[in-house]
């Protein structure tokens, strides 16, 4: 609260004017600095004055010393007129003196001073000089006196309404110059006298009208400080701004009452320092010196932050500025200044940055300050030595609890994520959501590799407990890149970049695994790159060809349809997987040009089979995503002119990641085509059934996977055969096998109720000609042909692996392994294959003798010299095969 001063103490302190005589002794310092100032000015306006009002007067009082001794038979002795006019002198510069001292008297300019001081000083000197003289040498002096009184009050009643004391004076001063008149008779000295009656008449004039401008002056700034006052209260009360104002050393004299309660609770703030009121937020902007320094130095600041120095917890923020104030000689009186109120301001810039710096969602750090906070930390790499290790995660099956739960219920997993996500990490690094499902950790001072595996196994293990949401148990799984500075990048740039390589191989891997970035990754980006910049090409000049793989019924037994297949012949890459440039296309967003044409070739392609033969196409979940499916699939149909029934789409899970709504409307816009859907590689992606529901498919293509080794014994997956068929019979679906290659399965997948078998066993993809072919032939009736019996059950894999044939060395991708050999990708072997010897390389560093059975179309079964022992790969690598049958 504000605590006024002392009426007489606050004008002393504002308005120091007036010379305090009583305490010049036993002052403060500050105090006595104040009393000499004043007295320094005061000299000086009266050195301004006096020096020529004393000329005027010695040269006024000297005429007339003259005028006496010329007329000095009517004066009683020389000496007594001297000692009159010296009199006179003497009350004319007491009189000078006084009229210095009025307080109107400092506003004039100096030049006005010395003429009024001047008229007054003569005149008064002249009519006393000359009333003396008159009353001295007349007679009947007395009678004439009180007669020119008379006169001289009534002309001084009239001048009253100038002001009574001067127009008293010039009253008086008539009277006696007619006294003089009327008793000396015109002569010289009474001429006199009437002039300086008629300068003094001027001089009071003048005063009178000066007066009333000044009074003028002060009526006007009375009303506008009145307004002034009220206007501060006003803005002090109701405004966000206060005033303050401190002496010579800082002290507080005056603080508005709102911000000193803030200030000195329970106390007074006036009389204390300001940086013992005030705390600076030093880390402001703008902020260069203290309070302290500018008190000191008598220099101006602006904006500068500052809380009460008593409360620095309290979330009360001000903008204080001030700027030293100089009295009309330019000696420093103390400080004047504002503030306002910045804790709003303070409140939304704060809030402005956790919005820029934190994920609104999960209150984690977001990519922006992630980013600043790997900067930050790979620069302090350069002092003593740091590592910075770099996790980059994903979470596995996110979008479908998003697209099954709903969009709520997908923050609030993100929520539960971000917990166990800081929980786990604890202070060892920084946590950051940077979108969707992509989380980021900064791990500063960490590059153990087995800390480092430790900590992303038991985040893997915490993320992939069941959450509970809304009353559902839901369970999702997490991958996760690790990039380790400065090996893997002394930059945040290439950090990122490796630690998204690393996830990315993690993803590749299976999931669900954490993988640390290695230089092959890199290779294998540039792999990717030049695959990509190879299928532009082929794109673009064309290159594809379509081969198609016959579809048979099991009922029947007669090809019913064809599922069309892409196929690439690189001319030095020979002949390239689907399952290797499909992915690429889709990735650099080559699939939709890809897919056009591969639609539009395959219609064009089966309008020459005959009219009951359908044919399958498959279709990416990228094209599936393009609202413009529906009007291409027309413009196919129309181009060809096969009819809608004898075009499948093959759609596989991956579509079902992607929003509910409008794969919905996409898959009710293509059966309104009458097109048929299948839905492929069954049982391989999505973990969730209830798609099937709502999408109207006509066919379940049940993956390969299943198929393998079904018909051994004791092998479950004819049980989960049976169980899809089951579930597609009740929803009145269709039912292809996939990948059937041994004849045995034949009977077993009939027996299960399949009703359409797709495989090896009735044939590869051939060229359309060829399909027209082998239509003709029986009638399109087909022929199992192959082993007859299931061989050694084969584990499918997804990896890479080294091989050496003839010398060289090359990299094949292993599709499939049992005991006994081997299904691999990526081996072309010109000439007869059979028989052609290799060494791969299926553990590290071992590579195990064998030799190529059969190679078509860039695959090739491989046969091992000696039964290999499936366990040893599942103890090293365990993570890295995915076992399926
Ligand atoms: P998919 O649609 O499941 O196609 C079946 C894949 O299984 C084909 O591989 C086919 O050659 C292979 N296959 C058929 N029978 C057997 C068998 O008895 N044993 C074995 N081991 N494999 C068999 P392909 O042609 O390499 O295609 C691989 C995948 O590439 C396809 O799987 C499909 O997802 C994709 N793909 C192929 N052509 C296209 C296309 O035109 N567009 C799109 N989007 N994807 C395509
Ligand atoms: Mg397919
Ligand atoms: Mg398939």
């Amino acid at each position: 609260m504000y605590a006024p001063l002392p009426t007489a103490e606050r004008r002393a302190q504002s308005r120091p004017r007036s010379l305090p005589l009583r305490g010049l002794f036993g002052l403060t310092e500050d105090d006595r600095d104040q009393v000499s100032d004043l007295l320094v000015a005061k000299l000086a306006q009266v050195a301004a004055v006096w020096p020529f009002t004393l000329a005027i007067q010695v040269v006024a009082c000297a005429l007339l010393f003259a005028l006496a001794a010329v007329d000095v038979t009517r004066v009683p002795g020389r000496i007594g007129g001297i000692a009159i006019h010296a009199g006179v002198l003497a009350i004319g510069s007491l009189l000078v003196f006084a009229t210095v001292r009025l307080p109107a008297f400092g506003a004039l300019a100096a030049h006005k001073r010395n003429q009024i001081v001047t008229l007054c000083a003569a005149a008064l000197a002249a009519t006393l000089t000359s009333l003396l003289w008159a009353i001295t040498s007349a007679p009947d002096g007395p009678v004439q006196f009180a007669s020119a009184i008379a006169v001289g009050g009534v002309l001084g009643i009239t001048a009253l309404s100038l002001h009574p004391i001067r127009a008293a004076a010039l009253g008086f001063s008539a009277a006696l110059v007619a006294t003089l008149a009327i008793l000396a008779g015109p002569c010289i000295p009474v001429a006199i006298a009437l002039v300086f009656l008629g300068c003094l008449v001027a001089a009071i004039i003048s005063l009178a009208r000066i007066d009333h401008a000044l009074e003028l002056d002060r009526a006007t700034a009375s009303i506008e400080g009145r307004i002034a006052v009220k206007m501060i209260a006003e803005f002090e009360d109701h405004g966000a701004g206060w005033f303050w104002e401190a002496d010579r050393q800082g002290r507080v004299t005056y603080l508005s009452a709102k911000v000193a309660h803030d200030l000195a609770p329970g106390g007074s703030a006036v009389g204390r320092s300001l940086p013992e009121l005030f705390r600076m937020d030093n880390d402001a902007p703008g902020t260069e010196r203290t309070l302290a320094f500018h008190i000191s130095s008598r220099t101006s600041f602006a904006d500068y932050s500052v809380c009460a120095a008593a409360a620095p917890d309290s979330e009360r923020w001000w903008s204080i500025s001030g700027r030293p104030v100089v009295d009309d000689l330019g000696r420093f009186q103390g400080f004047i200044g504002s503030g306002s109120d910045l804790t709003e301001k303070r409140k939304s810039e704060a809030e402005i940055t956790r919005l820029a710096l934190f994920d609104g969602l999960t209150g984690l750090a977001n990519r922006q300050r992630m980013r600043v906070s790997l900067d930050k930390t790979l620069a302090q790499n350069t002092g003593p030595y740091r590592a910075t290790s770099l996790f980059l995660m994903d979470l596995d099956r996110f979008k479908a609890v998003n697209d099954t739960l709903g969009h709520q219920a997908g923050d609030t997993l993100l929520q539960q994520v971000a917990q166990r996500l800081q929980r786990g990490v604890g202070d060892a690094g920084l946590v950051g959501r940077l979108g969707g499902d992509e989380f980021k950790v900064v791990l500063p001072g960490i590059d153990n590799r087995d800390t480092l595996a430790a900590l992303a196994r038991d985040l893997i293990a915490s993320l992939s407990q069941p959450y509970f949401i809304s009353g559902t148990a839901v369970t999702i799984g997490c991958s996760i890149g690790v990039a380790i500075a400065p090996d893997d990048g002394a930059t945040s740039e290439t950090l990122v970049r490796n630690a998204d390589l690393a996830l990315y191989a993690a993803k590749g891997d299976g999931r669900g695994v954490h993988r640390f970035f290695s230089d092959d990754m890199l290779a294998g980006a540039r792999t990717r790159k030049l695959l990509e910049d190879d299928l532009r090409v082929a794109v673009t000049e064309g290159a594809f060809h379509l081969c198609y793989q016959p579809v048979v019924s099991t009922k029947t037994v007669r090809i019913v349809g064809y599922e069309a297949l892409i196929r690439w012949n690189h001319p030095t890459r020979g002949l390239v997987s689907p399952a290797d440039f499909i992915p690429v296309a889709e990735e650099c967003g080559l699939i939709e040009a890809i897919g056009e044409w591969v639609l539009r070739t395959a219609c064009i392609e089966a309008a020459r089979w005959p009219d009951t033969i359908r044919v399958a196409v498959n279709v990416s979940p990228i094209q599936f995503a393009n609202p413009v499916l529906p009007a291409l699939v027309t413009s196919a149909l129309a181009q060809s002119g096969i009819a809608p029934g004898r075009l499948e789409l093959e759609i596989t899970e991956g579509v079902f990641l992607d929003e509910t709504r409008s794969s919905e409307q996409m898959f009710k816009a293509l059966k309104g085509l009458g097109v048929r859907l299948a839905l492929d590689d069954f049982g391989t992606g999505y973990s969730s059934l209830g798609y099937l529901r709502n999408a109207p498919f006509d066919k379940i293509k049940i993956d390969q996977s299943f198929v393998k080794g079904a018909a051994e014994p004791g092998n479950r997956n004819a049980a989960i055969i049976k169980a899809i068929v089951t579930l597609a019979d009740t929803l009145g679906m269709e039912t292809t096998a996939e990948g059937v290659e041994i004849q045995d399965e034949i009977d077993l997948l009939r027996n299960l109720g399949c009703t359409h078998i797709q495989g090896y066993v009735y044939g590869r993809p051939i060229r359309a000609e060829e399909a027209l072919v082998q239509l003709g032939l029986e009638n399109g009736t087909a022929t199992a042909s192959g082993f007859k019996v299931s061989r050694a059950p084969r584990t499918k894999m997804l990896r890479s692996a080294r091989i050496l044939i003839g010398g060289v060395r090359g990299d094949v991708r292993i599709r499939d392994i049992s005991t006994s050999g081997a299904m691999l990708d990526g081996l072309r072997i010109d000439g007869n294959p059979d028989g052609v010897e290799l060494q791969i390389e299926l553990l590290e560093d071992q590579m195990i003798p064998a030799r190529v059975r059969w190679a078509r179309d860039g695959k090739a079964g491989i046969e091992f010299h000696e039964a290999f022992n499936l366990e040893r790969l599942n103890q090293g690598q365990a993570s890295r095969i995915r076992r399926v049958g």
